[in-house]
């Protein structure tokens, strides 16, 4: 980390920080926070702040509750949307139990764990650069949230007098201010949507920075009276929200995707990896799409991927090469949608791409026609497989994949898998308005 204890104390000095936030994330992605006056600091810093871990989603039952939250150095930012007495920072910490070890049931310690594995196969960096699509809607005269758009534009429109343009532009200027590197942002396809993309980093600053953005942009988008939603489908008949993973690996500071002998620019490691991921599709789904929403998007349509395929450009399947080489050479994981959790996203991407590499998976050939107009039986005779199309399936596909649930390790998937099934239940128990719509007089 390029902050030690006394650089930390100091700065808060410095920059006169009243409060401190100490975040984490739960295992259905929420961000938690805890807030502390300033005098706490060097305590927080020596991590020895602690916490009752019984009340937060997917951690531990009451007879086991106490957990010590341990920050990350390299995580302190200063909040720039706090001013003068409030003035406030945070720092993003993992958490430990009292015996000192990290804790099973922390998404960021588990990817930690993953990313050991990585290491132990030789390479040092998973990069990630993710690609969060999300919608800006209009609240109501009780600020209450509605599904009206703010604005009608289309994909990269240019709309200069929009407040739309204005609130996207404040939330890549404060994450900027807070050191992020952007790479663009843009509209997207659909009204009032928008996408921010940042520059790839480590896998964990990745997650780090996905949870900051997202905050950011609550916070930003409220100050212009309007919410934001990485709800993957809020709007029927319009795209939904991605967010795209642009992956790679590194060694010693070299894309080890990039093959410069190759007659593609690819390696084989690359191929593996995408293999792996491609033969996971199925076993990771639940994770990198965690809502009943997320399937309503998974569909054929608006440029989201049903069936587990990869292409160059084509952008109908899961997986991309884009044209990108030398350190820029990645494949472009279409599939997660911003609801995800991304340290377990983040996680089990890996591992699927790892167990490729492991296991010298073949790459199946590309395919490079549009998969939403491909018959059945073109699909089944090139042996193409969709997507679960449920969450409850997508539940079964993990339940079948224990590479997938190592990634998680036992603790996670325990608990994400009973809450997602809740979640689904709840869900099935609906009759909903289309139900009645189209059963009710026929039936
Ligand atoms: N919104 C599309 C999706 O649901 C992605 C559009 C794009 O290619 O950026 O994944
Ligand atoms: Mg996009
Ligand atoms: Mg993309």
């Amino acid at each position: 980390s390029e902050y030690r204890k006394e650089d930390i104390l100091k700065i808060a000095i410095e920059e006169e920080v009243s409060f401190l936030r100490l975040q984490f994330t739960d295992v259905l992605g929420s961000i938690k926070s805890l807030e502390l006056p300033v005098e706490q600091l060097e305590k927080a810093l020596d991590g020895e702040i602690m916490f009752d871990g019984s009340s937060i989603e997917g951690f531990v039952e009451v007879e086991e509750s106490d957990m010590f939250l341990k920050p990350d150095f390299a995580t302190w930012k200063i909040l720039p949307w706090f001013e003068g007495e409030d003035k406030m920072a945070r720092l993003i910490c993992d958490i430990y139990t009292i015996d000192g070890a990290p804790f099973e049931g922390d998404p960021r310690s588990n990817l930690k764990r993953v990313l050991k594995e990585m290491e132990e196969m030789g390479y040092d960096q998973f990069s990630v650069g993710p690609e969060p699509e999300f919608f800006l809607l209009k609240l109501d005269s009780n600020n209450d949230v509605t599904l009206n758009v703010n604005d009608t534009s289309g994909y990269f429109d240019l709309d200069a007098s929009d407040t739309s343009s204005a609130c996207r532009r404040e939330i890549a200027k404060t994450l900027a201010e807070m050191g992020f590197e952007i790479e663009m942002f843009h509209h997207e396809v659909g009204p009032s949507q928008h996408e921010i993309s940042f520059k790839y980093q480590d896998a964990v600053t990745a997650s780090d920075y996905i949870q900051t953005f997202k905050h950011v942009a609550r916070v930003v988008s409220k100050k212009y009276g309007l919410h934001v939603t990485f709800m993957p489908k809020p709007l029927h008949k319009k795209p939904g929200s991605g967010m795209h993973y642009n992956v790679s690996l590194f060694k010693d500071g070299v894309n080890v995707f990039h093959n410069p002998d190759d007659e593609e620019g690819l390696s084989d490691e690359m191929r593996h990896f995408m293999a792996g991921i491609l033969e996971h599709a199925r076993g990771f789904t639940a994770v990198c799409n965690p809502l009943v929403n997320s399937y309503k998007r998974l569909q054929s349509g608006f440029e989201a991927p049903r069936f587990i395929a990869w292409s160059g450009m084509n952008r109908t399947p899961l997986l991309r090469i884009p044209a990108t080489r030398g350190a820029g050479t990645r494949a472009e994981v279409r599939s997660l949608d911003p609801s995800a959790n991304p340290y377990l996203a983040t996680a089990v991407i890996l591992k699927a791409g790892l167990d490729g590499i492991k296991n010298k998976m073949d790459l199946m050939s590309p395919v490079n026609e549009n998969l939403y107009e491909m018959s059945q039986s073109h699909l089944k005779s090139r042996d193409i497989e969709d997507l679960p199309t449920t969450l409850y399936t997508a539940l079964k596909a993990l339940d079948e994949d224990e590479v997938m649930q190592d990634a998680l390790g036992v603790h996670i998937y325990e608990q994400f898998r009973k809450n997602k099934l809740a979640e689904w239940n709840s869900y099935s128990a609906q009759i909903t308005p289309w139900e009645i719509e189209n059963y009710l007089k026929h039936y």
